[in-house]
């Protein structure tokens, strides 16, 4: 199936590699850094690094593009209508392509840039998602190009996805985003749970991820802005009475960036 590995990166940066069954072949994930990747490969020398899946332009995300085509001769993928380093394949909304025999559907998700993309896999039944900087564990991605509209359009897409669908994210924010959940729903005992589950992985200094699509329904307010709960605690923020939907979910983003 899939094996997934996390570099840490940066302050809260993961770069995921995703192995090959042959035990043979490697993608790197949004490798803002080419060092890490590099330490990787040397204590690997049986793995080579064939394709680099880029989701959006930031340097966090791309820093070590260049270098790793450079060393490996690999192929880099990346949104089309983003400017990626060394890019080969343009990839659009709804394209496919192939990766270790497995298909990949390319998700247009505007908002926090224009052009980032995602890519999801079905996996035999066991998916899996990378979701850049658009879907967080907890949390999503600052609209640092694109509208609440369009973020807000964006997670509706993901989160339609199959519930078991394995989220594997770039950042490691999760501890700080169930904060501001709590802060947003603080009745809601998932993320109570979820929580105090985080606090304890982080207390030992150990990763949070990858999340899946269920639990995000549960505890994400990014994905509960159709939630009563939600909408009234927005709308107590904001001092104004909101809808549900996209009139919450733009106040719920406007509320984290200043939380
Ligand atoms: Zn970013
Ligand atoms: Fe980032």
């Amino acid at each position: 199936m899939s094996t997934f590995i996390a570099l840490p990166a940066f302050n809260d940066n993961y770069i995921w590699l995703l192995l090959a069954e042959d035990g043979e072949r490697l993608a790197v994930v949004d490798p803002g850094d080419a060092k890490p990747v590099i330490n990787w490969l040397g204590k690997h020398p049986e793995y080579r690094l064939t394709d680099i899946l880029v989701t959006h332009h930031h340097p966090d995300h791309v820093g070590g593009v260049a270098a790793l085509k450079a060393g490996t001769g690999c192929k880099v993928w990346g949104p089309s209508a983003e400017n990626i380093p060394a890019r080969d394949r343009a990839l659009d909304d709804g394209d496919t392509l192939k990766l270790f025999g497995q298909t990949l559907e390319v998700i247009a998700v505007p908002g926090h840039t224009l052009g980032h993309i995602a890519y999801y896999c079905e996996n035999q039944g066991d998916p899996w998602l990378l979701s850049g900087d658009t879907l967080f564990a907890g949390g999503c991605g600052r609209l640092f190009e694109g509208t609440a509209e369009q973020m807000h359009s964006s997670l509706n897409k993901l989160a339609a996805l199959p519930a078991q669908t394995r989220v594997y994210c770039a950042h490691e924010y999760t501890q700080a985003n169930l904060r501001f959940a709590q802060a947003v729903e603080p009745e809601n005992a998932d993320i109570r749970v979820r929580l105090e589950v985080v606090d304890d992985l982080r207390a030992a200094a150990r990763m949070t991820l990858p999340s899946d699509l269920a639990l995000e329904l549960l505890t994400n307010p990014f994905l509960r802005a159709d939630c009563e709960a939600v909408t009234q605690a927005a709308s107590a923020h904001a001092g104004k009475p909101l809808s549900p939907g996209l009139e919450t979910f733009a106040a719920v983003r406007a509320w984290k960036d200043s939380f």
